[in-house]
């Protein structure tokens, strides 16, 4: 690498520090030291080196500049920041001028190749103070800026989860398990928040939400240069307006993704019918917010409904949005002035829609609709002047001449006469050359290296006339250049390259236009986006024979035959609806029992799956349900069913369930699926025994589902006034378990494990041998584990079953009477006294 080319790459690296710096070499992106061996493994490139083998080696790795779009999309989804620097000079002798012109992070992106259509791309920025966070987020893509001020980390935290921005920019001042929490393995890119001003305009927001602005606003002024001009006014936002869905639950409930990270199979995928990438985008975000206002509730249930009565009207909207396509993130571009021909007539022919899409509107009566549809303007007189402007598919870009209308510009028109006239004046040229010299195969062509030439074979070469000028031999022929061609040429090329700025120019001015008019286009597109997901919640509605639910401010759940939307769309079996029944006074806890597979996950899940549609405003599968408003949903799913990698799985389940404890509320829904199976039995009942007695005790009488196979645990019924039994029921036929999927009262009769292990095909000898085991320990165990096979727990059984949390004394003599001396080692019989004697004298 020369001298002076290094240092000039040194000056650039040194102010890019953060970046992958991509410096222009001819028709390469290249990158030097250590950005070359990170670039080669991110991109799997071949790494060489400059002077290779002598002190100064460099590490070098790059890729072809006209192919570079797809490179940077990986190094920006690998979380780095790439500074792409250009040379400014035409190619000629000595060090170019070169500089960064762009750099591009993995928040703010534009381009809509390295962007997933179906979810935002955010970059958010955190910032605190005395306990309290404020939380900026800027969608580079759409322009929307949005800040709030949450009172704690755990609210923090699970904002920042569920927004998930691409690249987070953290302030100095944050605690170090905060610094260290949001660090890797999180999904998106960390960077330093840079210190700003906050300016006045900002001064409506809280304090620290404007903290977080100002420094997020600042960070985007110096990756793009300056303040691009299609970021839109600051909206502050609240998280207590939304139903609290904490992170678990998200997972545990696979709202927009399945436990296996897959779109398919989540409540997400069901309920996406949506016609547009931004209304698919809006949905994600009603789902993951979902608002607890009755009114805005009722607003979207009414529109949802007025939609579905109307099937015509549905139809003809969708068509309508059908190819309105990311009207969003196109207007966002537009202000940021980074489109092309291709996505301006894409603009336009996106407002084109929009008189389709009033005029359905116009036939639906509901007041949210009616609001949109005041939103929208599809700009008639724009979309007059892109098409008169542009040729009908134009090219994305404006390299080349030829994508402005004829009609659209005089001057153009008559360069494109005289460019058209040259090929005319090729021909007549070349025959009154023929004519004059006599050579009759005398050809006028145009390369590259010598413009136009006239070629005369070997045979003729004596009939050339004397002002012709030698340029080139060939094997047969010789070629030359005249003054009258070298003349055309000069005005032939001199009238591509004016039209070719002529068009750029009146491209550029068709753009500024256009650009003026961003804040109504980004209002257009939010109004059709959620249309879009209005028409999509609807459609599913129809679809899947869905009903409306009425929200209430009181605090009960009744759900008459619903269903698990997403189990019955994939199930081959037909699904079974079950009713549900919570409120805070006969029904508050529901104790769910019933042998593995016979659906209890199930219907927890359906149930917590219905409230969070109802919250959201779409309708749900049931035939009818009633919800009281309730502003927290948790779930949690017992260790041995849940694949967290990592840590502990018990240890999950039970911060998670502390978590829950923690945080009730008078309208929190609770679903607790085999919490306590993580651990040992005695354990496990224990801990599931202790929670449902304090979510019964809890003055906030939270709504309560539990599943377990625990079966002592049905006894708390018998207790506990607001506790019910209810099971799943299953049948016994010819020896075998028939799953009924059919929630029934009172406790299971029993647990089944041996039939389902038989279903499973486990070997016969295998089953035989556990039913005589299971016979034995049911006529040799304590009170506790004697399970009545009628299943139904007598009133005076209640006492006894408390026996369940034994004394150490019974603890002990249980043990004692389980052990079977004939069949322990000695060294198990060794081993099994010293345990019991520990036992006994620590009281355990
Ligand atoms: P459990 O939690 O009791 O072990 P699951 O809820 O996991 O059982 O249910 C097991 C399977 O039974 C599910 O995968 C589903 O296919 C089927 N299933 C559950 N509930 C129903 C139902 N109500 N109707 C039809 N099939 C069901």
């Amino acid at each position: 690498m020369k001298g002076n080319l290094l240092a000039q790459y040194l000056r650039i690296k040194a102010e890019h520090e953060h970046a992958i710096l991509l410096f222009r070499l001819g028709d390469f992106y290249e990158m030097f030291f250590e950005d070359a061996t990170t670039a080669a493994r991110v991109l799997d490139l071949t790494l060489t080196a400059r002077n290779r083998g002598a002190p100064d080696e460099v590490p070098l790795c790059g890729f072809p500049a006209h192919a570079a779009q797809p490179y940077i999309g990986r190094l920006l989804a690998a979380g780095h920041a790439v500074a792409i620097c250009e040379q400014l000079d035409a190619p000629g002798k000595g060090l170019m001028t070169r500089e960064v012109v762009r750099v591009i992070t993995p928040g703010t992106i534009l381009e809509e190749e390295s962007l997933d259509p179906t979810a935002p791309s955010l970059l958010a920025a955190l910032v605190h103070e005395a306990g309290r966070f404020g939380l900026a987020t800027v969608d580079f893509a759409s322009g929307a800026v949005r800040a709030a001020e949450l009172p704690g980390w755990a609210a923090t935290r699970d904002e920042l989860e569920r927004l998930e921005p691409r690249e987070l920019l953290l302030a100095e001042a944050l605690p170090p398990d905060v610094v260290t929490w949001c660090g890797p393995p999180r999904p998106w890119a960390v960077a330093p928040l840079p210190a700003a001003v906050v300016s006045e305009e900002h001064d409506e927001l809280p304090p620290l939400a404007a903290r977080a602005v100002a420094g997020a606003l600042a960070y985007v002024d110096r990756v793009f240069r300056r303040r691009p001009a299609h970021l839109r006014p600051v909206e502050r936002w609240d998280s207590a307006g939304v139903l609290c869905l904490d992170a678990a639950t998200r997972r545990n409930l696979e709202l927009v993704e399945t436990f296996r990270g897959e779109r398919r199979g989540s409540l997400l995928w069901l309920l996406d019918e949506t016609c547009t990438p931004m209304g698919a985008r809006r949905l994600r975000s009603w789902l993951l917010w979902p608002l607890l206002d009755l009114l805005r509730i009722g607003e979207r249930l009414d529109a949802v409904e007025a939609l579905v009565e109307r099937p015509e009207a549905r139809t003809a909207l969708r068509t309508a949005l059908d190819g309105v396509g990311d009207l969003e993130r196109l207007a966002g571009r537009l202000g940021a002035r980074t489109v092309g021909p291709r996505e301006l007539g894409q603009l336009a022919a996106a407002l084109r829609r929009v008189d389709a899409v009033q005029a359905v509107l116009a036939t639906i009566p509901a007041p949210l609709v009616r609001r949109l549809s005041i939103a929208l303007d599809g700009l008639p007189d724009l979309v007059a002047d892109v098409s008169a402007t542009l040729m009908d598919a134009p090219p994305p870009h404006t390299r080349v001449p030829g994508y402005i209308r004829s009609g659209a510009h005089p001057e153009i028109d008559a360069l494109r006469e005289a460019a058209r006239d040259g090929k005319g004046w090729i021909a007549r040229f070349e025959a009154s050359e023929r004519q004059r010299t006599g050579i009759a195969n005398l050809k006028v062509r145009y390369n590259k290296v010598f413009g136009f030439y006239v070629e005369v074979t070997k045979a003729n070469l004596g009939a050339v006339p004397p002002e012709y000028e030698r340029k080139q031999t060939l094997v047969g022929a010789e070629r030359f250049v005249t003054p009258a061609l070298k003349e055309h040429e000069a005005r032939v090329l001199g009238a591509e390259e004016r039209l070719r700025l002529l068009e750029q120019h009146v491209f550029a001015e068709l753009l500024e236009r256009a650009a003026s008019r961003q804040p109504t286009i980004a209002r257009t597109a939010d109004a059709l986006a959620t249309l879009d997901v209005l028409a999509s919640l609807a459609e599913v509605a129809h679809r899947r024979r869905w009903v409306r639910p009425r929200l209430t401010r009181e605090r009960r759940l009744v759900i008459r035959e619903g269903r698990h939307p997403v189990v019955e769309a994939l199930s081959s079996e037909p699904f079974v609806p079950n009713d549900t029944l919570l409120d805070t006074e006969d029904s508050q806890l529901v104790v769910l029992t019933g042998p593995n597979m016979a659906g209890k996950s199930t219907y927890l899940r359906q149930v917590a799956l219905i409230v969070v549609l109802a919250h959201l405003g779409s309708f749900v599968p049931a035939t009818s349900a009633d919800i009281g408003l309730t502003d927290r949903v948790f779930t949690r799913v017992g260790a041995s069913d849940n694949l967290i990698g990592g840590e502990s799985t018990f240890m999950v389940e039970m911060r998670e369930t502390a978590h829950i404890l923690a945080n009730l509320s008078p309208r929190s829904l609770v679903i607790l699926d085999e919490i306590g199976r993580g651990t040992s039995t005695f354990d496990g009942i224990s801990i599931a025994w202790a929670v449902a007695e304090h979510l019964h005790e809890a003055p906030e009488r939270p709504r309560s589902l539990f599943a377990t196979h625990y079966h002592e645990l049905t006894a708390l019924a018998a207790e506990r006034p607001r506790v019910r039994n209810f099971s799943v029921a299953v049948a016994e036929w010819q020896g075998r378990v028939v799953f009924l999927r059919q929630v029934v009262p009172g406790p299971a009769s029993r647990s089944y494990g041996i039939e389902v292990a038989e279903l499973a095909g486990v070997p016969a000898s295998v089953v035989a041998r556990a039913r005589t085991l299971l016979a034995g320990l049911e006529a040799g165990g304590g009170p506790g584990h004697e399970v009545d096979r009628s299943g139904i727990v007598p009133e005076d059984r209640a006492p006894r079953q408390l026996a369940l949390f034994p004394g150490a004394e019974e603890r002990l003599r249980r043990e004692l009477a389980a052990l079977d001396p004939e069949r322990l080692t000695p060294l198990e019989a060794l081993a099994t006294l010293a345990r019991l004697v520990a036992q006994a004298r620590h009281g355990a």
